[in-house]
């Protein structure tokens, strides 16, 4: 056996041009593309822009570093405004969404599924389980099933009912199945029933803020007229685009800045300088995929520091 390889080792120096350092690079190019195969992470919404609210900040650091993200929206946000609807707003949302992911340099997918009448059927799981499947995913976000509109509920329903089916061939057979489970995380929420958000992992993201609210700013018909809408705030949207940019980054949703029962989490991995962060994404492991030791967690959120200072 021992041989064999040898064999075929000797092989290889002998076809190679300039001999056995040829080789030598050959194994050093594999093992460092190895290292650097980039990351692969998939967030879930249900509307055009809910991906952007949760998780924008993080894509647009793992993006910096050259990993792949990708925003899937599952439904296409057609009931999302007060004067507009249907067709005509659903083309609107979709290349608002094309437009944030191309600010922030991710690929963003908005399924045909309707606004505010998603539910959990077996035809969305299986869209949900071909899109992890597709993407090759080791991160996967989506929102906690406990939320205030039916569309996020169920899409955290979808996605926790496909965390586990990814993996299984016998299923979805026109997408290969992965290798192993990825890791799936919630964003964070206010919900407090049946149990409150946890943050197991709170990333700063005050280097791309300005990079994030790029992002919202391109959902114009969601951040400038129906949000403030629902909400009788429309007469306090500045109409200019500086200024209305501007009001945007004082929004709390938008802003999404650090809870006290988050710093914890925030000084676990920052140390000292955890004082001092600003804004930040919060995300809490779900118990369906794989579960992340320390180290594992350090290296799919490549965004820590790796010595902190306690303080
Ligand atoms: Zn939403």
């Amino acid at each position: 056996m021992r041989n064999a390889r040898w064999r075929c080792l000797l092989a290889v120096v002998h076809y190679c041009t300039v001999g056995p350092m040829c080789l030598v690079a050959m194994l050093l190019v594999a093992s460092l593309s190895a290292q650097n195969e980039p990351l692969r992470v998939i967030a879930f919404g249900a509307h055009p822009d809910d991906c952007d609210l949760g998780a924008g900040g993080v894509a647009a650091k793992y993006a910096a570093l050259g990993h792949k993200v990708k925003f899937v929206s599952l439904t296409n946000g057609d009931a999302g405004h007060q004067t507009q609807g249907g067709e005509e707003l659903a083309k609107r949302r979709r290349s608002e969404a094309h437009e944030a992911g191309r600010r922030i340099g991710i690929e963003y997918e908005v399924l045909d599924n309707h606004d505010g009448q998603l539910m959990p059927t077996l035809e969305v799981r299986e869209q949900v389980i071909r899109k992890i499947r597709q993407w090759r995913a080791d991160v996967v976000i989506a929102p906690r099933p406990n939320d205030y509109h039916p569309d996020h509920r169920y899409t955290g329903v979808l996605v926790q009912d496909a965390s586990y089916m990814v993996i299984v061939p016998n299923l979805v057979k026109d997408v290969p199945a992965l290798p192993r489970n990825p890791v799936f995380l919630y964003y964070s929420d206010h919900f407090k029933r049946p149990q409150p958000f946890r943050a197991d992992i709170v990333v700063s993201i005050d280097d791309v803020f300005e990079k994030k609210i790029d992002m919202l700013d391109a959902h114009v018909s969601q951040f400038y007229e129906w949000l403030p809408w629902t909400v009788g705030k429309l007469d306090q949207v500045p109409k200019d685009v500086v200024e209305r940019k501007k009001w945007l980054t004082e929004q709390p949703n938008a802003a999404r800045k650090s809870l006290p029962e988050w710093h914890d989490a925030l000084e676990k991995r920052y140390g000292a300088q955890a004082f001092g962060i600003q804004h930040v994404e919060a995300f809490e492991i779900t118990e369906y995929g794989r579960q992340p030791s320390e180290e594992e967690i350090r290296k799919l959120l490549p965004f820590f520091p790796d010595q902190v200072a306690r303080p």
